[in-house]
């Protein structure tokens, strides 16, 4: 238990050391909060990084509404970033007390690929983006060749399975679910994910094999090699440009004596630095399918975000930037990791087209104009050198952090000189806030009214003016609270 009247000896809070949590404390009780008020808001904000569930089967088998089940209306974090499309496949959940994000596959195109492998490569892709996995079965259908085509996979990889046998709606079906013993994946539990019947015990059985943080947590990769992402649509340049900076120097030892080097990264010595570019066994294994081939690289691509604290983002200059592109930089954003845009082939750029790729960066990218850039070519070597500047930019804007005196200083110029607008006859106030995480910025705001969407652009806008942080996603959440008289 923590003793909120006492925070300075315990500061519970991420980011917030002892003096600056005493300080944002005096701020909150200046404007008649409670510490104990706002203490559970904060620890929200500032956990680190949440353990992964991802839940997959078959379609129709009723992983969609397992998931609204898993969820209710709990749904916590609602962000306002300006976004171009979001496809949005994470979700934040908590059972019991404790916090988790939960991967919805059931809304993922099923059909490109033939249905057992879209459900295989569906599987893969969860088996390397989550600490845990709910396997969906239809007990009321029964195991069949697609369902144990997945079982294997999941066993293979090792990662602790919970398996689900939905449609149970009543207990005279219980003895369907206990036929799915035969899958060897244990203890099959009964649900019913459209009524809500056992799926209580369900998430009990989750939260016994689910880890409490993510495997992949940067925290313990502090002064090993930084960890990046190469990404884009197909044919982009990114193997290219993989075979261009690993050339001679490919580092062959990892340095990170007594850990189990993962196949799939590869260690690459780059401007005097080592650094692991995850995932590129995915950019080496090209697949070669006519179809499905997007649906593939997407899912390489959110596994590669997952594992890295950067990505840099490749766009090919001779062609139109793409709705792909775009959402390639969404999903970087949404998994709150520096950004680094490449324009790639920059050898065959001419100057007309040179005229409409500024006219369409200016038009579709202009949520990201905080990202670094780099004009390249993977074929001729064209501004290699200035990859690693980038990446650093953007992994310094990524971890830093404004101090809480320094950030409310700002909050009340702010308010004073561009208050939000009066909304039927009340002026909504950011009273104060808090830096609370880095990795990427999240700041938490308390306001006595809603703040809208473009009086919060607008405050994103002026916080990077004011404090850079170049190449990063910031993430700015605001608690509405009114306030209350200041208690004697
Ligand atoms: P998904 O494709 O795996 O995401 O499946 P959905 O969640 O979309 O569900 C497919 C169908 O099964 C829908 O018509 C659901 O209403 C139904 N369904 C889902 N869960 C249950 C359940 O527990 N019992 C019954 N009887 N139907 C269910
Ligand atoms: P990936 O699918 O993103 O890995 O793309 P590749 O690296 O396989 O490149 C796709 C095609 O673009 C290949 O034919 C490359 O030779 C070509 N390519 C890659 N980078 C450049 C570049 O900088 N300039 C030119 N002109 N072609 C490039």
């Amino acid at each position: 238990m923590t003793d909120h009247n006492h925070p300075g000896t315990d500061a519970p809070l991420g980011a917030l050391g002892g003096a600056e949590y005493e300080e944002f404390m005096a701020l909150a009780a200046e404007e008649g909060f409670e510490a104990d008020e706002i203490a559970g808001e904060l620890a929200a904000a500032t956990a680190g990084p949440l353990p992964v569930l991802a839940v997959v089967g078959r379609p129709n088998v009723g992983k969609s509404t397992l998931v609204n089940r898993i969820l209710g209306r709990r749904e916590a974090v609602v962000e306002d970033r300006p976004g171009v499309t979001r496809d949005r496949v994470t979700y934040e959940a908590e059972w019991s007390g404790r916090r988790f994000k939960v991967v919805d596959t059931g809304g993922w195109e099923q059909d490109v690929l033939g249905i057992q492998a879209s459900v295989a490569a569906q599987a893969e892709f969860a088996i390397e983006a989550a600490d845990a996995v709910v396997l969906v079965v239809d007990a009321t259908v029964g195991a069949t060749d697609t369902d144990e085509a997945v079982v294997r996979l999941l066993r293979r990889s090792g990662k602790p399975v919970v398996l689900c046998a939905n449609k149970v709606d009543g207990p005279s079906s219980e003895s369907d679910a206990a036929y799915l013993w035969s899958l060897g994946l244990g203890e099959p539990q009964p649900v019913s994910a459209l009524h809500g019947r056992g799926t209580g015990d369900m998430l009990d059985k989750v939260l016994e094999v689910l880890p409490d943080a993510p495997r992949e947590t940067f925290g313990t990769t502090l002064g090993g090699p930084r960890r990046i992402a190469l990404i884009g649509r197909p044919n982009v340049g990114k193997s290219s440009l993989l075979n261009k900076v690993a050339g001679e120097e490919r580092v062959v030892v990892d340095p990170m004596a007594g850990t189990t080097r993962d196949p799939v990264d590869e260690l690459i010595e780059l401007g005097g630095e080592t650094w692991r570019f995850v995932d590129t066994a995915g950019i080496r294994r090209r697949v070669h399918l006519q179809d499905g081939a997007d649906y593939y690289a997407s899912l390489r691509t959110a596994a590669a975000l997952g594992k890295a604290e950067a990505a840099v983002v490749l766009i090919d200059v001779t062609e139109p930037i793409s709705v792909q592109d775009t959402r390639i930089i969404t999903m970087t954003v949404d998994a709150g990791r520096a950004l680094v845009i490449a324009y790639n082939k920059w050898d065959q750029l001419d100057d007309e087209r040179r005229y409409y790729l500024e006219r369409e960066i200016e038009q579709e990218l202009v949520q990201v104009q905080w990202a670094p850039r780099v004009n390249i070519s993977a074929r001729t070597g064209r501004h290699m050198e200035k990859l690693v500047p980038a990446i650093e930019t953007a992994l310094a804007g990524w971890e830093s952090r404004v101090p809480t005196g320094k950030l409310n200083a700002f909050l009340g110029e702010i308010v004073a000189s561009h208050p939000h607008p009066v909304r039927g006859g009340k002026q909504p106030r950011i009273l104060f806030g808090t830096q609370a995480g880095t990795r990427p910025p999240r700041f938490v705001l308390f306001a006595s009214g809603f703040l809208e969407a473009g009086y919060r652009r607008f405050l994103e806008r002026r916080l990077r003016e004011e404090f850079g942080f170049e190449g990063t996603p910031i993430q700015v959440s605001v608690r509405v609270r009114e306030k209350r008289g200041r208690k004697k």
